[in-house]
Formats: structure tokens, C-alpha cells, sequence
């Protein structure tokens, strides 16, 4: 019999694939895609294989509507990743390969330059608008914008101008369509621009030479201190990929994607670079896409979801700030980036360069144990000094909004030498509670188990678990006094404070409150440099990728929660911050001084840190994961189950562990931790729950747990609680 049976991978939440008909006149390939009807509905999906036979009867089958493609999507390693990834991360086929695709493409765009047609306007067009439209408004005002410029086609159908009236008014011939063929020529013979380049040093040489010898795959970390030149390692590496006619592809963390991070690699090279992340538009991302695969491109900077951009020719992947939290997709395909661009690179035989001055702790253990290669750069270049750093013992002390009076000293001592000074607190809002005074009573958001947050430039109090807000509340509800008081402090109660404090200095607040929009946290890190703030306030996400030369103090403001956090990995985040905040602040001919507010200066990790270096932190904190058998000396799994009635999330949760405790590879290696409810029991109305499995080893815990999820789908509760499978999660919220 013919095969003429596909079987197509869909993007619905179903671990299955579905069997269609082929009509004699379609001819579908593997890894191409299709439309298909799928119940009422028509649907774009993959096709994964060709068959000639179903577990179906054929009668029942309906037919491929269309093929939209002659070629398979992605090259073939790649596509077998995506395979990978889903069974590993145990994501449905379906909706990774859906994920992967460029959201125009998963519309039913054609996968080429051609799809990216432009308007333009024309000569007859242009005298039309100066005779005037009479009143066809619609017409006048596509002319108008056109007038400006050419825009994509995707842009006008955004903008709710039909193509029908585009149509139309290229039957006028007032407006034209162009195909934006790639116009960029082939790379230059002159790849490099040589100009300003600085001569390595002898570390620097070595890591160098070590990636440039190793003939295909291989992993090195680059352990480099913060100014150790890692980027211009990063540029040697890539300049030889480029001479042998393939292509670089460098991953940064969300934040670090910042113009003067692009710019050092395009003046370097004389090579179209693209830029992916998630700012762009439909039409940008395809066609950086597209240049990437039909080898436009020679270098692709992106954000995590970049990594699964498909090469005509990919020779390296590096992973910058290769420990930042952000290379972890914490929905849907809950992939990490790092860890799957290592087996990119194993299953296409080239490099991967991690890079980082605080390198995770798995991948310090990946290099102690010789799985990847160990260089370290341990300079700074340009003479800079390493920063200063002190631990205030807070105990006792009064905070004035959670400064204590030396620091506050510290401040005003830097500041009136003309230095900037950077503040780091990891809460936003005013204070993180509403407190009755009389009798202790705290406001509570009522669909979660967690107290509101009290803003009070906006006069409210916001849920920050599930975003609902209201008033500022007067009254106490227990005892009913209105002597309502905020305990604890914030990032906006902190910004008070500092301008009654400091009234002649200018503080600037970084936090996600203050960088909604687009675009502002560009504009806000651009005036930093400019000087035109002299204090700085900000989360976690102020200590990534960014040098502040002119900050010489950096205060941490509360470590205290870190220390004594139920989530193994916050000391390790704490150590990794202070290190990272330390090397970017100050340069050569002004040191930078780190100061920790903390009531345990006595703490062991404070101490390693503070005496030691991170490399000691490390060494300790990998002992302390041993002796607990936590990540990296086991792997885990964490399923987490929410839902409106709590006995059913815990009661599925227990089943679940007894299907897992049964499962005949389950044994001592193995361990069941729950079900025990969230660190948050309760958000939005849902009561959550987790279970944590944690194994010796990586494929056993993969065998189990691909071999327990078909009984546990099985299970009544599944249908009625909603569930997940973190596979080596990184946050266990
Ligand atoms: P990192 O990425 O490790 O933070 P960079 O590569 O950005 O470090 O280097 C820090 C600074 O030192 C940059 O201004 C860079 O141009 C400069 N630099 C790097 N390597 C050298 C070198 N070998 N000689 C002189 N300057 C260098
Ligand atoms: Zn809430
Ligand atoms: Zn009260």
C-alpha cells in the first residue's frame, strides 16, 4: 500500500499526533507544514511522519487541506532538538514545534523573503494627495501614511486597513507592492574591522586558542571576573566561525539585550548582525529569522527564546552571563536555555562558550567534574581596581526607611565627592504591608495567602501574586481603629525617604514598576550614564549586564531574607548579585564599596563572601548541595497543581506519588518530597500544591518520569486540577 497517511504534530495540549489523509495531489514533506481540519476549526500543524497505515479506520481520516511548505521548516538537527526538547522537558510535540516557529509562520506565512511584501507610494499617488481624497477617508489615510515611507505589508493589516483596500488602491495607482528581497550582499572578504582592537592577554590568549584548536563540540565556561574582558574573548572565538563561512549565535539575558552590547559586535565585524528579542514585531522577527537560516545573517544576538533560531551554517553558541535566572522559560516549555544550547551544540558538533563572573553552580560542577572545560580569567583589564566591601550589622539600629544612620553616612560622603550611589532592595511598592497599630490586624488580599502591598503614590493596595487592587483601606476590619500603619519598606517608600534626606540629589527607581512601558528602561539606564541621577534604586534586574562607572557605593539594603530562604538556590542568587553589583561599579581611578545591611553579619555565606571570593562560596555551597543531595548531585522534578477546591489539588498530588512510588523503576536513587502546599497556598482564588522528585541521576529520572506521566494523565483528578511538570526547575515558587 502507498503510504499516504501523515501524521501531523499539532499545537494543542494533546501528547499525541493526529493521522491524515494525503489527496494524491498534495505532497506533504516531514517537517513541513500543513493546514488541517481539526473539528470545527482549521489548524496549522507539522508533519512528523508519513505512514500507510492508521490505528484509525481510514474511512474516518479526513484529508491535508493544503501544504505550505516544499521544504521542512528547520534544518534537520535542529528539528530532532525540538523532538528532544519535548520529550525531555515532556512539553507536548505539538505545541514545541509551535513555539519555535515565528508567529507569522504558525499563521501560514511562507517561510521566504518573498512573504515580506512593502507599500510604497507612487508618483500618481503622491500628486492624488495633494489633489485630494474627496471623501475616501480609508484611502486618504493609507496614502498619508505612505507618504511617510514605505511600510510592510503586516504593518497595515495591524493598522485594520484590509488588503482589499490595498488592493484597490493599487488598481488606482496610487501605491505599489515590493518583495523585500534580501539585498545584502555576501559577506565582505574583509570580515574584521581591526581598528581599536586591544591586544589579548595571556589568560585571555589561552582561552582563545583552547576554543579555536578544539576541533567540534566540546563546552567551556569561562569563569572571568566582571571587566576581565570576556567579550573581547567572545569576539576572537567568533571571528575564525566567520572566516570558515559559518555563522555565531550569542545568547544574553533579558535585560543585558542593550544597544552597547550590539554595537561592539557590529563594529567589529563587517557582517550583517541580528537582533532577536522579544520587543520585535511579526514582521522583524521573521525576517530576522529567515536571515539567520538562509545565512544573511553571520551573527544572531538574542534572548533565550533565539536558541532555537535555525543556521544555514552555525559553527559556535556562546551564553553570556550563562547563571542569569532569565535562560529559564518558566511557562509552557519550561526549557532552559544554557542547558539545551550544550546539547545544540552536541548534536550539530561545534562549541558552546558559557560565560560568567558568578557561573551557576551546576555548571562549576559540570567543569570540576571535567564535563566541560575550565577557563578563567582573573584580571580585570584596564587596571581597575576590585571594589571594597563592608557588612553594617543592623540589629538595634533605627532605619529611617530602611537606611540605618552609617549607611546614610556612606552616602552622603560619596555623594558630596560627586559619585553616584546605588541602592538595592529587592520589594517594590511603598512597604509590603498594612499594619493596625491597636491590634496587629494585616490586609490581606482575599484570593490569595498573601498580604497586600501598600502603594502610596497611587493610594492603593495591590496583590503583587494576582494584581488586584483597591483603595487604601482606613479602617482596621478586626478591631475596627483607623491607626493603620506600614511596616516594612519598599522600593517607593525608600525614594521618600531619600528626598527628605537628600533633598539636593536626584534619585532614579528601577523596578517593574517603573519600566512598563517600552522602552523607558533604555531611557532611565541612558540618563544614569549621563549623570543626571546621583542615586540609584533598584531590584535585581538594576545588577545585570550594566557598568555604572561613576557608582562607588552600592548598598544592599536586605539580605536577611535570602539567608533564610525556604528555596535552596537564594544564597546562591545573594552571592551571585553582591558579586555582580561589586564588579560594576567604580573603575580604575575610583574604586567602588559594596555595604550589606544584614542582622546576621556572623553567617557563614556572608562571611565566605566577604573574606573570600565567590570561587570559595562556590566550593562551600557545593559541599552544603552534597551533603543534602540537591541539585547538582541530584536532578529534580517539581509538579505543581492548583485549583478552587484545596482538598482535590493535595488529593490528585498524592496520587501522583503513588504512581511514581509504584513504578517499578522507582528506588532507592529515587526520593518523593509532598505534596505540600506552595510557598504561596493560595493566589488568585486557587489553592496550589507541590510534589518535588528528586533522583541520582539524570536518566533515571528522565525513564521515570516519561514512564509514570501516561498512568498519571490517567488519573480522574488530572482533568479537574490544573497541573505541571517543572523537569529541573530553578524556581521553586
Ligand atoms: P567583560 O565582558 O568580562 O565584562 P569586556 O570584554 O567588556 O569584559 O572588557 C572590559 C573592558 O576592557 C572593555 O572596555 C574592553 O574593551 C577592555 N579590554 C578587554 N580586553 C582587553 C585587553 N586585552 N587589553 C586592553 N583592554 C581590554
Ligand atoms: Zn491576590
Ligand atoms: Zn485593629
Amino acid at each position: 500500500m502507498q503510504p499516504n497517511i501523515a501524521q501531523v504534530a499539532l499545537p494543542v495540549p494533546l501528547d499525541k499526533c493526529f493521522d491524515y489523509l494525503i489527496p494524491n495531489y498534495l505532497f506533504p514533506v516531514i517537517g513541513g507544514r500543513v493546514s488541517v481540519p481539526f473539528g470545527r476549526q482549521t489548524l496549522i500543524g507539522i508533519v512528523v511522519d508519513i505512514v500507510d497505515h492508521s490505528d484509525f479506520p481510514v474511512e474516518q481520516l479526513k484529508p491535508i487541506k493544503a501544504c505550505l511548505d516544499a521544504k521542512p521548516v528547520w534544518p534537520k538537527p535542529l528539528y530532532q532538538l525540538l523532538h528532544w526538547c519535548s520529550q525531555f522537558y515532556q512539553y507536548p510535540l505539538g505545541d514545541t514545534l509551535a513555539m519555535a516557529l515565528p508567529s507569522l509562520l504558525k499563521k501560514g506565512k511562507a517561510a521566504d523573503f518573498t512573504s515580506l511584501k512593502e507599500w510604497h507610494i507612487t508618483e500618481a499617488g503622491k500628486n492624488q494627495l495633494a489633489a485630494g481624497f474627496g471623501r475616501a477617508h480609508l484611502q486618504a489615510k493609507v496614502v498619508r501614511m505612505l507618504d511617510h515611507g514605505p511600510l510592510p505589508h503586516q504593518a497595515m493589516i495591524d493598522e485594520d486597513i484590509s488588503s482589499a483596500t490595498l488592493k484597490t488602491l493599487q488598481n488606482k495607482g496610487w501605491i505599489e507592492a515590493k518583495h523585500t528581497q534580501p539585498t545584502q550582499p555576501e559577506w565582505p572578504a574583509q570580515l574584521e574591522n581591526e581598528q581599536h582592537k586591544p591586544h589579548l592577554n595571556e589568560e585571555q590568549a589561552i582561552a582563545v586558542a583552547s576554543i579555536n584548536n578544539h576541533p567540534g563540540f566540546g563546552c567551556f565556561l569561562i569563569d572571568g571576573v566582571t571587566g576581565s574582558g570576556k567579550t573581547e574573548v567572545y569576539l576572537n572565538i567568533i571571528k575564525p566561525v566567520l572566516e570558515q563561512g559559518k555563522q555565531a549565535l550569542v545568547l544574553v539575558p533579558e535585560i543585558g539585550l542593550t544597544p552597547q552590547t550590539i554595537n561592539r559586535f557590529k563594529r567589529r565585524f563587517n557582517v550583517p548582525v541580528e537582533v532577536m528579542h522579544s520587543g520585535l514585531n511579526d514582521t522583524e522577527r521573521l525576517n530576522a529569522w529567515l536571515s539567520a537560516r538562509d545565512k544573511q545573517a553571520g551573527i544572531i544576538i538574542g534572548t533565550r527564546s533565539a536558541l532555537f533560531t535555525p543556521f544555514a551554517n552555525l559553527g559556535v553558541i556562546i551564553v553570556d552571563e550563562e547563571h542569569d535566572a532569565s535562560y529559564k522559560q518558566q511557562d509552557t516549555l519550561r526549557y532552559h536555555a544554557r542547558d539545551v544550547a550544550v546539547m545544540r551544540g552536541h548534536k550539530e558538533n561545534f562549541p558552546v562558550v558559557l560565560g560568567s563572573a558568578t557561573p551557576a553552580l551546576e555548571t562549576l560542577h559540570n567543569a570540576k567534574t571535567g564535563k566541560y572545560h575550565y577557563l578563567s580569567l582573573s584580571k580585570r583589564a584596564g587596571n581597575a581596581q576590585p571594589a571594597k566591601h563592608h557588612v553594617l550589622d543592623i540589629k538595634g539600629l533605627y532605619l529611617e526607611g530602611g537606611l540605618s544612620a552609617p549607611l546614610i553616612a556612606q552616602m552622603r560622603r560619596h555623594l558630596n565627592s560627586g559619585n553616584q550611589v546605588m541602592l538595592f532592595l529587592n520589594r517594590r511598592g511603598f512597604s509590603p504591608a498594612l499594619m493596625c497599630h491597636e491590634c496587629g490586624w494585616l490586609a490581606e488580599c482575599k484570593r490569595c495567602d498573601a498580604y497586600y502591598t501598600f502603594h502610596q503614590g497611587s493610594q492603593e493596595v495591590r496583590c503583587h501574586h494576582c494584581g488586584s487592587q483597591r483603595p487604601v483601606i482606613q479602617q482596621c476590619q478586626g478591631c475596627g481603629s483607623t491607626q493603620l500603619v506600614s511596616v516594612g519598606v519598599g522600593t517607593e517608600q525608600l525614594e521618600k525617604q531619600l528626598e527628605l534626606l537628600f533633598p539636593e540629589f536626584k534619585t532614579i527607581r528601577i523596578d517593574r514598576d517603573s519600566t512598563r512601558r517600552k522602552g523607558s528602561l533604555e531611557s532611565a539606564l541612558e540618563s544614569i550614564r549621563r549623570g543626571e541621577y546621583q542615586i540609584l534604586i533598584g531590584t535585581q534586574m538594576l545588577a545585570k549586564g550594566h557598568h555604572f562607572p561613576d557608582v562607588t557605593l552600592v548598598g544592599l539594603l536586605d539580605v536577611d531574607g535570602s539567608l533564610y530562604s525556604s528555596d535552596f538556590r537564594a544564597s546562591e542568587r545573594l552571592a551571585q548579585l553582591f558579586i555582580q553589583v561589586a564588579g560594576r561599579s567604580g573603575r580604575a581611578s575610583k574604586p567602588g564599596e559594596v555595604l550589606l545591611q544584614t542582622h546576621h553579619p556572623e553567617h557563614a555565606l556572608l562571611q565566605s563572601l566577604l573574606h573570600k571570593d565567590y570561587q570559595h562560596f562556590a566550593q562551600t555551597a557545593l559541599e552544603e548541595r552534597k551533603m543534602a543531595q540537591l541539585p547538582p548531585y541530584s536532578f529534580l522534578t517539581l509538579f505543581r497543581a492548583e485549583g478552587n477546591n484545596n482538598d482535590e489539588v493535595e488529593a490528585f498530588l498524592r496520587q501522583v506519588r503513588h504512581t511514581i512510588e509504584a513504578n517499578p523503576l522507582y528506588d532507592e536513587q529515587c526520593m518523593v518530597l509532598g505534596p505540600m502546599p506552595a510557598p504561596l497556598a493560595k493566589r488568585a482564588g486557587k489553592y496550589r500544591w507541590q510534589l518535588m522528585l528528586q533522583v541520582t541521576t539524570r536518566s533515571q529520572m528522565q525513564r521515570l518520569i516519561g514512564s509514570s506521566k501516561p498512568a498519571i494523565q490517567l488519573l480522574p483528578l488530572a482533568k479537574k486540577v490544573r497541573w505541571n511538570m517543572d523537569i529541573e526547575p530553578q524556581d521553586l515558587s
